[in-house]
């Protein structure tokens, strides 16, 4: 008889196994495209660039192999006023053109007898982050997901981001900044509470 410890093991060397070959596959996928866009492979500088790359790629889409509802913890409260996470950085990956855009998000929620660690918000916006999404999907997906996971009676979710695509090829420009906005629950019906959230924010900002 088999023990489930040892089967267990087996899973985990078999997923191991998997993800080294297609570690190395992704790794070949890269040296041929540096040797196609006429670099030398040989010269010092880009010897270990295929694993590199492969390395980096995988850590900036590891959100899509996450499930960030499991992130959520959710605590009993009495608190029934607007909660505000500021200022939280996250980079994320244009999937048009794989180039990174980086930004600030504000995050701000009405908990209904429900609340989430402080860490947990910033833990949710970056994981779910870290893959190709566009700005305006991302902001609406953290938004569903913390409705459907944290049942508030709204949240709203703000982020202003500079794209990479955008400063680095076809219009150039480097200052351009994007913001997209996500309301859900109350937030949608009550503009009173989304100017709350604004104020709270300039408040934060001075
Ligand atoms: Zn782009």
């Amino acid at each position: 008889m088999i023990l489930e410890s040892e089967i267990q093991k087996n899973q985990n060397i078999a997923l191991l196994l998997e993800e080294g070959t297609r570690t190395d596959r992704l790794e070949s996928i890269i040296r041929e495209l540096i040797t196609e866009l006429g670099m030398d492979l040989a010269d010092q500088h880009f010897k270990g660039t295929p694993a590199r790359v492969a390395r980096l790629y995988r850590e900036l889409t590891r959100g899509q192999r996450l499930n960030p509802a499991a992130i959520l913890k959710t605590f009993h409260s009495k608190h029934s006023e607007l909660i505000v996470v500021s200022d939280i950085n996250f980079y994320s990956l244009c999937p048009h053109h794989l180039l990174i855009y980086r930004g600030k998000m504000h995050f701000g929620y009405l908990p209904d007898g429900r609340i989430v660690g402080l860490s947990k918000i910033p833990r949710l916006i970056q994981t779910m982050a870290s893959r190709p999404i566009v700005q305006e999907d991302l902001v609406s997906e953290i938004a569903d997901t913390f409705m459907s996971v944290v049942k508030p009676l709204g949240c709203v979710a703000r982020a202003t981001g500079r794209h990479d695509c955008v400063a680095v090829r076809g219009v150039k420009c480097h200052e351009a900044q994007m913001t997209t906005v996500a309301l859900r629950g109350l937030f949608r019906e009550k503009s009173s509470l989304v100017e709350e959230f604004h104020q709270v924010l300039t408040r934060v900002d001075k």
